[in-house]
This record gives structure tokens, C-alpha cells and sequence, in this order.
């Protein structure tokens, strides 16, 4: 395969059913390198063992399956990937860029902790220049945090244009591993995409901030940074963002009462990128796909037959 070839991924977590925002961005993931002929590649996002299962793993492939989204190939589970991981993060330790973190989730929640105006809790470095002797004197696991630079980030999205992140105000020191022992979203995914040879991360918006700290970790990793577009996300009736936990529009009813034509239709329709309500097969739609076309703010699907759920 050449270099040019554009590789994308489907990255869900198997802690439910898909609901109808994650089918979007699964579509729109599929869409965009299918139409130019590039690889699809599956990854399950398992690395919360507590809240995953193997069976919403077979559901999710059987449910992707039913859409027609195909994949060409699947790289291991993030929770067979701790040896992997394991040498990337040495490699953060090597560069003198790792530091122990011994405040508990109280200590980094409280009234007085920083938060910026969105709510978004700031680390603002209290374990990062602990002496030996101090660390000693703690008596329980560390978590483990990269250093950030004071340096702005710009974030080229294809649907949400260009944004600009300072690490250092905007989160703080990143934990790349949990005083568990297991290792956090942003650095399973830096090496996952960075080894599966991944040239287009395509998801929800509700991600758009974890693409600087991507980008940081790509850059410390030597990993080329990917294209990145993070579509509009899916709205219920009532205005209120789509959740798996609220079992929201989920794929297990949609199936019910819905051809997989139509539901990819509808979706497309809403989106913009069909002039018509119309059922159409994915193949079809790709012939059609542009990033023109797609609608750039959060939307919620006008469709008679989810008034029957
Ligand atoms: N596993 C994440 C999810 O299911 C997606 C992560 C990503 O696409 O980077 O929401």
C-alpha cells in the first residue's frame, strides 16, 4: 500500500449500543475514506474493563455489519495493549517529562481547584516538583502525568475550522497513566491511530479538545498528525445531546423499526448531504460524499418512524 493511501477508523467503546450520534460519525468516518478509496480500520475502546463487555463488542461489529460500514482490518483491543503502551511510556520517562501524581479525586475536585469558565478542571501542578523525599513519604501509587509546554496549539477541522489551545491554561499537566495502573484515552489512542497508520480521525465534537493533546503526544511520540474533522453532534427531540447512558436513540430500537437504507438516508438528508429524504446504501452515498455539503451545526433527525419509540 502506497503512503498516500488515506487510512480512517471506527474507535468505539463496547459500553453499549451505538446510539444514533455514534452511527453518524461512523458514517461520516466511513464515508470520507471510502470516497477516496482509502482503508477502514476497527479498534475497540475497551480500556475501562468495569464499564465494557465482549458482548457489546459482538453487537457493535454485528450492528456496523447491519449498516453496511465495513472494515478492513481491526487492531487489538485497547485492553491487550498495555505491553505497547507500556514503551511509550518509558519513552515519556526517558525524555524527563513524566512525574508521579499523588492527589486523590477530591484533593483535584475541589471548590477551590481551578476550572475554566466551561467547567473544565485545570491541574495546576502540585505534584510537579515533589523532591525524592516527599514522593517517599506519600505511601500509595502514584498516577502519572506528562508536563505540558506554554505553547499555543492550532487545530486545522475540516467541519469546525480552526481552533487554538494552550495546553498549559486550557488542562494542565495530562495524566497518561492511572494510579491503577491503566493507561489513559489520549495515550492509547496517540498509539493506537500513530501505529495503525491512521491519516484521518473523524468523531464526534464533543472530542475537539482532546485533538491538541493528541497532536502534543503525536509530536512526542515522532507519529505524523492525522486530518482531523469532528462532525456536529445529534440532538434528541427535546434539545439535549444524545447519551448511551440514557439508552437514547439507541441501534438496538432504531433496528426495529428501521431498514438500514433508511436510517443512512435519513441521517444523510439531515446532514445535508442528500437533497431528499430517501433510503440509499452506503456505496451509493460515497459516490455522493463531500465535506461541502455537510452541515456544520448540531442537528436532530426529523424522522417519522422514531415517534413509534
Ligand atoms: N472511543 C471513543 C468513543 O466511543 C471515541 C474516541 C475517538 O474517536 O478518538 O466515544
Amino acid at each position: 500500500m502506497d503512503s498516500v493511501t488515506p487510512v480512517g477508523r471506527f474507535a468505539p467503546t463496547p459500553s453499549g449500543r451505538m446510539h444514533l450520534g455514534n452511527v453518524f460519525a461512523a458514517l461520516i468516518a466511513w464515508l470520507s475514506v471510502k470516497s477516496q478509496g482509502g482503508e477502514m480500520v476497527l479498534r475497540m475502546e475497551d480500556l475501562d474493563t468495569q464499564r465494557t463487555s465482549e458482548e457489546y463488542v459482538r453487537v457493535l461489529r454485528e450492528d456496523l455489519t447491519w449498516l453496511g460500514l465495513t472494515w478492513d482490518r481491526e487492531t487489538p483491543p485497547q485492553s491487550r495493549q498495555t505491553r505497547v503502551y507500556d514503551a511509550y511510556f518509558e519513552q515519556l520517562r526517558d525524555k524527563g517529562l513524566l512525574y508521579p501524581c499523588y492527589c486523590t479525586r477530591s484533593q483535584l475536585h475541589s471548590v477551590n481547584a481551578p476550572h475554566l469558565s466551561d467547567g473544565t478542571y485545570v491541574y495546576p501542578g502540585t505534584c510537579r516538583n515533589l523532591s525524592q523525599s516527599e514522593r517517599a513519604a506519600m505511601g500509595r501509587n502514584p498516577a502519572w502525568r506528562v508536563r505540558v509546554p506554554d505553547r499555543v496549539w492550532e487545530v486545522e477541522d475540516r467541519i469546525q475550522g480552526i481552533s487554538r489551545w494552550n495546553l498549559a491554561t486550557d488542562c494542565g499537566d495530562m495524566v497518561v497513566r492511572r494510579a491503577d495502573g491503566v493507561y489513559v484515552y489520549q495515550l492509547a489512542v496517540t498509539v493506537d491511530d500513530g501505529l495503525a497508520g491512521v491519516t484521518e480521525v473523524v468523531r464526534g465534537s464533543d472530542l475537539l479538545s482532546s485533538a491538541p493533546r493528541q497532536m502534543y503526544l503525536q509530536e512526542l511520540f515522532g507519529f505524523p498528525h492525522p486530518e482531523y474533522a469532528h462532525v456536529p453532534m445529534l440532538l434528541a427531540p427535546d434539545g439535549r445531546r444524545l447519551s448511551k447512558r440514557d439508552r437514547d436513540l439507541d441501534l438496538g430500537q432504531l433496528r426495529k423499526v428501521l431498514h438500514p437504507q433508511e436510517l443512512i438516508g435519513a441521517l444523510a438528508f439531515s446532514a445535508g448531504l442528500l437533497d431528499r429524504p430517501e433510503p440509499i446504501g452506503v456505496w451509493e452515498l460515497a459516490a455522493l460524499f463531500s465535506w461541502q455539503k455537510l452541515q456544520k451545526e448540531d442537528f436532530c433527525l426529523e424522522l417519522p418512524q422514531l415517534m413509534e419509540l
